[in-house]
């Protein structure tokens, strides 16, 4: 239920906080009001929750709690890497993807971790959240957690590469030109596939994700046996990644199922609906 719009004095009346506690034991989930300017021109507790708070806390609510008691890793965003205390080899991620997938996961029992290169997103409620910067410093965060989880959704667009030395000042102008040699980063989803596929195990599920130009699905499988994973969730880098919506074509190794464009949020949960089914699996 969400509350209206109402004066702070008759959301705190006892009449009202009687109906309230009684909805509240009956299982009712409450949305707001929220503290703020109101109509009136007064401000205070009685201003409605925004619509897309509603709409999560529905959406929420409605969600199946298939992964209630699983552990679920996430990664989220881009990497920098430094070239020098200022400046940095970055790109384009949003991060949006991947906070979508954790917070999917939480709405359906998970308890998830979101492992975060640099983003502009808020961090998602009831999630842990580790900050990191570089893809040495998100390897070292999603290893530390390998034999804890159960999943780990690899959503972060990590850097290939990173500057081979990192100046410890800021690099002066005045060269008329300037090279940085670039060293590769270590794949983390690769290393986790060789891992799990050393153990011979089932767990952690792993999902990858894929950004082609070129021939879609044969790059995903192609991804998804070298890396080791169970599941590519891949699509074209002409469609952009930095919006709100995704058109995704979900790659395992049963074959493929092409999604039309929807809502980030949609997409995690098809993602994690697959995951659901992988979870079946004897580990
Ligand atoms: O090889 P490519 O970068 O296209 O693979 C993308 C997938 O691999 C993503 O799931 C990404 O998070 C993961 N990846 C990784 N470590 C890297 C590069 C990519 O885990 N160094």
């Amino acid at each position: 239920m969400f509350a209206p719009a109402m004066h702070p004095r008759m959301w705190s009346h006892p009449a009202t906080r009687a109906n309230v506690d009684a909805l509240v034991a009956r299982g009712a989930v409450m949305v707001g009001p929220v503290d703020g300017p109101l109509a009136s021109g007064e401000s205070g507790m009685g201003r409605m929750a925004d619509p897309e708070a509603i709409v999560d806390a529905a959406v929420a609510t409605l969600a199946p709690r298939d992964l209630t008691g699983a552990r679920v890793l996430v990664t989220a965003g881009g990497t920098h890497e430094a070239i020098d205390p200022v400046r940095f080899v970055g790109n384009r991620s949003s991060g949006r993807m991947g906070y979508a997938v954790a917070e999917a996961a939480r709405d359906r029992g998970a308890a998830v971790t979101l492992v975060s290169g640099p983003t502009a997103i808020a961090p998602p409620a009831g999630v842990e959240v580790e900050r990191v910067r570089s893809a040495m410093e998100m390897q070292a965060a999603v290893s530390a957690r390998e034999g804890e989880v159960d999943v780990v959704v690899m959503a972060a667009a990590v850097a290939d590469y990173r500057p081979a030395e990192v100046a410890a000042h800021k690099i002066k102008k005045g060269a008329a030109e300037l090279s940085i040699r670039l060293v590769a980063n270590p794949d983390i989803l690769a290393s986790l596939g060789a891992s799990r596929a050393a153990r011979r195990g089932a767990r952690p599920v792993l999902v990858g994700f894929a950004v082609e130009t070129g021939d879609l699905v044969a790059l995903a499988r192609g991804k998804l046996s070298r890396k080791g994973c169970d599941l590519v969730v891949a699509n074209r880098a002409e469609d952009g990644f930095e919006g709100e919506t995704n058109r995704v074509v979900l790659v395992d190794a049963e074959g493929d199922e092409a999604l039309p464009v929807m809502p980030k949020r949609e997409v995690a949960h098809r993602i994690l609906d697959r995951v659901v089914g992988l979870l079946r699996r004897p580990e």
